[in-house]
């Protein structure tokens, strides 16, 4: 008996000293789950893990994911068996505790898990899974001799099939740690991951060529004419021709033109290139101010940026955030600059936030200009490795230390930072919708900042009410720019009266007479032209004359919008399309209109008006190929293209410097946009459109048509009042309980069975209400009810500024929790949406 008791006591200190030296680790898995999963390692990895670190950890029955350690420590997991860790994968942490902090932020204010934060934050490539595809890397030539062993029998294996799954490659080499091995194979170029190569577009220089300066002296140019005239007769010719084209149009010229209009070849304008009478350039060139300016030296501010600079730096003396409030064509970007450089000289990191890289070349050729190889750009549109690279160099602060990048560049594990400029900061696409997180990056901006005791600065000519009003009450400061740079004026704003205008039918299509009458001299002027109108496709709705029927989306609640070009009726939610119907579908009448118009129509019915001009369009149908932005941008700034049609792609900060007229074809659809932002978005939408016009020397003009040109907006708008309708709007705000005087909470609900989702909705409202009372608004169906044959519905809360959000939130989870465990709503989708604008 008691030799049996000693016996048990040995073996219980001997079980608790193991257990005292057993270690575990939380890992965050980029799944959606609603906590870290604690695993076992062995004695061997307990010396070598470190948080931050990426792990290979076995999941469910079969998978291996890549997960983050979060956490080491020695409390047994009580609930589960603990499975250890496969593989470490780093040698050294790839996140920082910054980050991991910054995840936990996002994580509790925006209501997601954790690790669908990490799935966002890292570059697909770091978190490699069973799932993950593997492909050869056509790119590369691959020297078969410097792969190992294993590494060639991968790289055979892909010769038979161009893709493997991890998964597949595990069954290859008959060995479940194959991880390392393929990051390895990506880390050389041998292998991509998930995606393919995003190659770098270099927009095609154009060839001009202008009468040297040389020849523009009278006298030598007739002693030249007079000697030519006889020699080389087709010389001559040429020169005629240069002046008499350059007498007519104001627009560079091409050898190939000067050629054609002289009769002759290519050739004789190159003898006269070599002769020095004409000159060669390339517009592209040109238009970015290279000629003189070396590469590094930065810009002379004008006294005004120079005093915004100043105001700037002061500001950061006491207030962590600043916002700068400078009209459009102020120079920003210098202020930036300057900014930027004075971080590069403290060896800090700056991230410089910008809405869309597509629409950014401009600015980031800019920067480039100035600080060369200091500069990283990090986005979506990079290759996988691509991005990989720039993470690791951000993370051993190698290579540049400014990184240019879209919203979720915030994720990137800085060392250093010292400075944050969000460029546009009203803009949308800060904002994430889908999937989860659904952060806004400009919030965040601010929240990292804070981490590295850095300074954020806020850009913007339409600045977003919620950085105003923080403005206001002195929680950031503001600084304005409100002169253009070079002194030129601000576009003179005009409103045409469509409903005048159709009453003494004074319009040809969708034009009326006073703008295609501005269009008209700006072209004649050798001007160009932008043409907004926030509809793609020719016409949204098409009815027939007879019954009324009009082709609805069968998986969306929407009506079926015409695209001429390819003859298609398209749904722009799920992209179903069908051919156009010559026929009603309803009643087999051919007696059909169309409804509303869009840039296509635009377009078409320029085509008929001005049929000397290259027109172009941009807009989500032009804009789909890899470097179709760009295509459009480059052949815009080169005049290739006379006339611009877009949608709010237009709006984005492009700095084209011939473009003496904008139009807005109709500003009523912006105005009645059913949401309680409709009257910001379009005052900012048309400010920044209007501002691509006149941008040097001569005014601009605008032309903004509309059914109700009294209109307090659009009022604004022409008088360029942003204060005056930042308090209105901000009053309306307050009033009506919205943000930013109190936070939304929007929850979504989805299924396909519509009276589930209804039972759904009706659940949560009265479990919320209970909760939060008369802040809660709906259930309420989207203005598209349906999409992808999901219904929709909408919950809204709205939380008091003197109520505790945090409360709010671990309210709303719990309320969510309860419901997701009832068995009836199982199949439900819900989604929070915390600011969800
Ligand atoms: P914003 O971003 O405020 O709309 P930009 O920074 O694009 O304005 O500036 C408008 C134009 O004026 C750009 O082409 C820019 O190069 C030019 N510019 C502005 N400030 C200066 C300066 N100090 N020196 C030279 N060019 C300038
Ligand atoms: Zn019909
Ligand atoms: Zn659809």
């Amino acid at each position: 008996m008691a030799r049996n008791l000693v016996f048990r006591v040995i073996i219980f200190i001997l079980i608790e000293k193991q257990r005292a030296m057993a270690y575990y680790a939380d890992i965050i898995l980029p799944l959606s789950l609603p906590k870290p999963y604690t695993y076992g390692m062995l004695e061997s990895q307990e010396k070598h893990l470190k948080t931050g670190m990426r792990v290979a950890v076995p999941f469910g029955k079969t998978k291996v994911y890549t997960g983050i350690v979060a956490k080491i420590h020695q409390d047994k997991p009580a609930l589960y068996e603990v499975k250890y860790i496969e593989e470490i994968l780093d040698e050294t942490p790839i996140v920082t505790l910054k980050q991991l902090e910054i995840w936990q932020w996002i994580a509790a204010y925006y209501l997601c898990n954790i690790g669908e934060v990490l799935k966002a934050a890292l570059p697909s490539a770091l978190l490699l899974e069973s799932e993950t595809v593997v492909e050869l890397n056509k790119e590369k030539e691959i020297q078969v001799e410097e792969l190992s062993d294993q590494e060639y029998l991968i790289y055979e294996a892909l010769q038979q099939k161009s893709i493997l799954k991890v998964q597949e490659i595990m069954g290859i080499l008959g060995l479940k740690k194959v991880l390392p091995i393929i990051q390895a194979m990506a880390t050389k170029d041998v292998v991509v991951i998930n995606q393919e190569l995003y190659k770098q577009y270099k927009p095609k220089l154009v060839r001009y060529v202008k009468i040297s300066e040389a020849y523009r002296d009278q006298e030598q140019l007739t002693a030249f004419l007079a000697t030519t005239q006889k020699a080389a007769p087709k010389q001559y010719e040429v020169m005629l021709s240069y002046f008499s084209i350059e007498a007519s149009t104001k627009k560079s010229i091409t050898p190939k033109q000067l050629a054609a209009a002289a009769k002759t070849t290519p050739s004789t304008i190159k003898s006269l290139v070599s002769k020095g009478v004409l000159d060669e350039y390339y517009l592209q060139h040109d238009r970015m101010g290279f000629q003189g300016d070396t590469a590094g030296s930065s810009p002379v501010l004008t006294p005004h940026q120079t005093a915004a600079f100043e105001a700037i730096n002061t500001a950061f003396l006491d207030k962590n955030v600043c916002l700068l409030h400078g009209v459009t064509s102020s120079g920003k970007t210098e202020v930036y600059i300057k900014l930027i450089e004075a971080q590069l000289q403290q060896d800090k990191q700056v991230l410089f936030m910008v809405p869309e890289i597509g629409l950014t070349t401009q600015l980031i050729a800019r920067l480039q200009r100035y600080f060369g190889k200091e500069v990283q750009v990090y986005h979506s549109r990079n290759s996988v490795n691509e991005r990989v690279e720039t993470y690791q160099h951000v993370l051993a602060q190698t290579k540049g230390k400014i990184i240019i990048g879209t919203r979720s560049a915030v994720f990137l594990p800085f060392r250093n930072l010292g400075l944050i400029i969000v460029d546009e900061e009203h803009e949308t696409t800060y904002k994430q919708y889908d999937p989860a997180p659904r952060y806004n990056a400009r919030d965040i901006s601010v929240l990292l900042a804070q981490k590295f005791n850095a300074k954020v600065l806020l850009g913007s000519a339409t600045p977003s009410l919620e950085s105003y009003d923080n403005a206001k009450k002195e929680k950031y400061a503001l600084v304005e720019l409100t002169k253009r740079y070079g002194n030129v004026l601000p576009p003179a704003i005009q409103l045409v009266d469509l409903k005048q205008k159709y009453k003494r039918k004074q319009m040809t299509g969708h034009f009326s007479d006073t703008l295609l009458q501005e269009m008209k001299t700006c072209l004649g002027e050798g001007k160009q032209v932008i043409l907004f109108q926030n509809r793609r496709g020719y016409s949204p709705i098409l009815e027939c004359n007879t019954c009324g029927f009009s082709p609805q989306c069968p998986n969306c609640d929407v009506s079926l919008t015409y695209h001429k070009h390819n003859h298609s009726l398209r749904c722009h939610y799920c992209g179903y399309h069908i051919a156009m119907q010559l026929q009603c579908m309803g009643c087999g009448s051919t007696e059909i209109s169309t409804k509303g118009f869009g840039t296509e129509q635009i377009e078409t019915e320029l085509k008929s008006v001005f049929k000397d001009y290259k027109i172009a369009r941009m807009d989500l149908d032009t804009t789909r190929g890899k470097y179709a932005y760009e295509k459009i941008i480059s052949e815009f700034e080169q005049q290739q293209i006379d006339i611009l049609v877009g949608t709010q792609m237009l709006a984005k900060g492009l700095d084209f410097r011939n473009v003496a007229l904008v139009g807005i074809m109709n500003a009523d659809t912006l105005l009645n946009y059913p949401d309680f932002r409709a009257h910001e978005r379009c005052f900012q939408l048309l400010v920044q459109v209007s501002g691509r016009a006149g941008r040097t020397k001569e005014q601009g003009k605008v032309l903004i048509q509309s059914f109700n040109p009294n209109h307090q907006i659009l009022q604004q708008v022409t008088t360029n009042q942003y204060e005056k309708m930042a308090e209105e709007q901000l009053y309306e705000r307050k009033n009506f309980k919205y943000p930013p005087s109190y936070k939304l909470i929007r929850v979504v609900v989805k299924h396909k069975d519509y009276n589930a989702v209804n039972e759904a909705a009706d659940w949560l409202t009265k479990a919320y209400q209970n909760a939060f009372k008369e802040h809660v608004l709906g259930p309420e169906f989207p203005p598209v009810m349906r999409i992808r044959n999901a219904y929709i519905k909408y919950i809204l809360i709205k939380v008091p500024p003197a109520y505790s959000l945090q409360k709010t939130k671990a309210y709303l989870e719990r309320i969510n929790i309860s419901f997701s465990a009832i068995g009836a709503f199982r199949k439900i989708r819900l989604n929070v949406n915390v600011d969800p604008y």
